[in-house]
Parts: structure tokens; sequence; C-alpha cells
């Protein structure tokens, strides 16, 4: 018996069981409610194929049948759609002075979230052991639901080495070279896939959020800095080792000022939330009228992002002129990458969306005057789905990505 040619048949099969359950999982996650015509039409998967594979995930909990009704091809049938119950994934988010966890369903909705609140001072070791803890209280949030936890996304401020799961920099915690993976590894027994902030965000809108079924397009975040995640062709721009995306530091001005990363003029020195609330700090300090003043109640020092928003809302002259300062240094950052990309949407996050009423108009006008005609035509910008919450999701989606792509045999 050729042992070895059995045995790459068998491997074929299974390989081929495998892809065919991704596209079906994948055309349910686009497209739900489906009938399972409809699936062998939309996947042109034959139906006994379709009828086989999705029994087995409506067993695994992966399907459910909804509702027994005529399909949009007129024909009689069960609809199905991905089952919520079926298993969740842990969505951690390690940010420069918190963590934020929330287990998700399978259709990356919220079943249990927290956000604490840790001081970077106590170090690098005792932060992964408190975001453990955290880990260990959604485990056990997943028990008493009766959810099946499927595995652990961490977003992290900084370069990441996806394939390790080490967070190889973190600029604004000066982390070096921990390996988050590892660490998480050992407490729990469950794949930990470990993802750059901004780019588990991008994936979040991706794959459930306002870019969905978008193949081109780049999320956009301002929290203490800028960060970008770039989506491709229906999958993230990694570059070659991992770290493309860092557009908050594509410079604008090799005079302006200088920016975290020890260079000058980068885009986030003209639009990082922290920078907004220093120049109008220095502002109020000479003496300038606001009623950012009142809302800061006279602490200065303190003076914050959304205070300014709430400001400017208010038509307070000092945060209006500094907000739409910012929109059009976005507008011309987002014209530079509209010209290089050609995406069909920008994503806002973060603090962006939170100011998006003030900042899309004059994004909008700037980027018109600033990229190319063709590009810019198609372009929509769009606030992000989650705010703040952006990460989590997106570190959950990519535990469910994981599974969508590599679903059980
Ligand atoms: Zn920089």
């Amino acid at each position: 018996m050729d042992k070895s040619t059995n045995g790459r048949k068998t491997g074929d099969q299974a390989l081929v069981r495998r892809l065919n359950t991704a596209i079906i999982l994948d055309c349910l996650r686009l497209n739900a409610p489906l009938s399972r015509a409809e699936i062998s039409t939309k996947t042109r998967l034959n139906r006994s194929t379709v009828s086989s594979i999705v029994s087995h995930l409506i067993h695994d909990g992966f399907v459910r049948e909804i509702e027994f009704q005529k399909d949009r091809l007129g024909r009689p049938g069960m609809l199905l759609e991905l089952s919520p119950d079926g298993a969740c994934a842990i969505g951690v988010e390690i940010g420069v002075d918190f963590v934020s966890i929330m287990l998700a369903d399978f259709a990356a909705q919220p079943i249990w979230r927290k956000r604490v609140a840790i001081d970077p001072q106590i170090g690098q070791p005792a932060f992964i052991e408190r975001a453990g803890d955290l880990i260990q209280d959604a485990m056990r949030q997943a028990k008493k639901t009766g959810s099946r936890p499927l595995g652990i996304g961490v977003g992290v401020p900084g370069l990441v080495d996806v394939l390790e799961g080490e967070l190889v920099f973190a600029p604004n915690l000066k982390w070096m070279h921990v390996p988050v993976r590892q660490m998480l590894m050992k407490r729990f027994d469950m794949p930990v896939f470990v993802e750059n902030d901004a780019n588990a965000a991008a994936l979040g809108e991706y794959y459930f959020g306002v870019a969905r079924g978008v193949a081109d397009f780049v999320y956009l975040s301002a929290d203490v800095g800028l960060g970008g995640g770039i989506v491709l062709g229906g999958k993230l721009f990694r570059g070659k080792n991992g770290y493309a995306g860092e557009i908050g530091h594509m410079m604008l001005d090799p005079n302006g000022a200088e920016c975290g990363c020890g260079r000058r003029g980068c885009w986030e020195s003209f639009v990082s939330p922290r920078v907004v609330a220093r120049n109008i700090q220095t502002m109020l300090r000479n003496g300038t009228a606001s009623l950012i003043r009142d809302l800061a109640k006279d602490d200065l020092n303190n003076i914050t992002f959304d205070q300014v928003i709430q400001a400017a809302q208010a038509d307070d002259a000092i945060a209006l002129d500094a907000l739409q300062d910012v929109a059009r240094w976005l507008g011309i950052g987002i014209a530079n990458l509209v010209n290089i990309f050609n995406p069909e949407l920008i994503v806002l996050g973060g603090a962006l969306a939170r100011a998006s009423k003030i900042l899309i108009p004059v994004i909008e006008t700037t980027v018109r005057e600033n990229a190319l005609g063709q590009p810019r035509e198609t372009l929509q910008i769009a606030i992000s789905a989650y705010s703040s919450e952006a990460c989590i999701v997106g570190a959950a989606a990519i535990v469910l990505d994981e599974i969508l792509r590599y679903p059980f045999p």
C-alpha cells in the first residue's frame, strides 16, 4: 500500500473541507440570514457539501437555524445565521494606564466587559499579571453563561511581532521585548493572539463594524498618539516585519515640533489629543479667555481633549479653532493616504470619533483640495462603530477570524 499517497489524499480532503467550512462561515458572517440553497448559490459549493458542513456547524454550535420561510430565491427552507451563543472570544486591550477586556459572543457582541485603571509604575510583569487576573474573571463569566472560550486576543500599544506574539517596543510605556503570548499561555490553556492596538481595531471594523465587506480602507485613531491600521484587498497590510501602519509618524514638516519617536514634524505631532491639550494650555496661560478654563476648573495642567470637544460644541472660539486646525492637518495626512492607497473608506476612531461632527466637514474640504481627483471621488469618511471599544472588539475579532479561517475539521 502506498501510505504516503493515501496520507496526502486524506490531508487534501480535510484541507478542502476546512476551506469550504471557512467559506460558508464567511458567507454567513457577511450575508446572514441565508438558506442552505442561497449559501450554495453564493459560494458555488454544491448543495450536498453545504448541507453536510452546515449540519456539522449546527452540531458544534457555530451556526443556528432561525426560521422557516421562503428565501430570497423563493424556495422554502430554514434560514441560518452564526450562532451568538456557540462560542465566545476574549478581547483585551493593554493601554498605557489601563486594561480593558470584553467577553464577546460569536458575532462579536459583548457578553461582559470591564475596564480597570492600572498605574504603569507597577512595572511590566505586574501589569501583565493584572491583565491575566481580568482574563480569569472573563473565563468565570464564560462558564456562567455556558459559552466556550475559543481564545484570547490582545491589543497592545506598540510594534508587535505577530508570529511570536511579542510586544517588541511600546514607546509610551517604554517596554521592550515583552513575550505577551508566552506569559499568558503559561496561565491559560488556549490560543493567544497579540496585535498592535490600531491594527486590532481596524480588523474589528472590518469584521463587525463600519468597514464590513470594505476591502480597502484605513483606520485612524487618536488617543495618546495617532495610530493606524491599513486594510488592503481584505487583509491587514503588515509590511515585511509586521510594523506597517505607523502612519502617525508620517513626516509632514521636517522643521516641525519634536515627536515622541525622536524625529520632527510627524503627523501625530499636529493632531494628537495630547498635543491639542498642550497647545491650549499654553494659550490659556497667556490669559486668553475660554470656556475650557471653566470646564477644567482652572486646573490648566489637566485639560482633556473631551473638555475641548465640549467647549467647541458650545461655540468656544479657542476650542473651535484648535479642532479645526486638527481637522485640517488630518485632511492633509488623509489626502496623502488617498493618493497612495486609493482606499474606499477612512474610519475615524478613538477621540477623533468623539469630535467627528466638528472634524469631518473640514477634513472633507481639505481632502478635496489636496488629494488627486480620481482616487478622492469615491472616498467615504465614517466614524468607528465602536469608538473607544474598537480595540477590544478587534482583539476578540482576531480570535473569531482565526476560527472563521481555520475552523475545526
Ligand atoms: Zn514620530
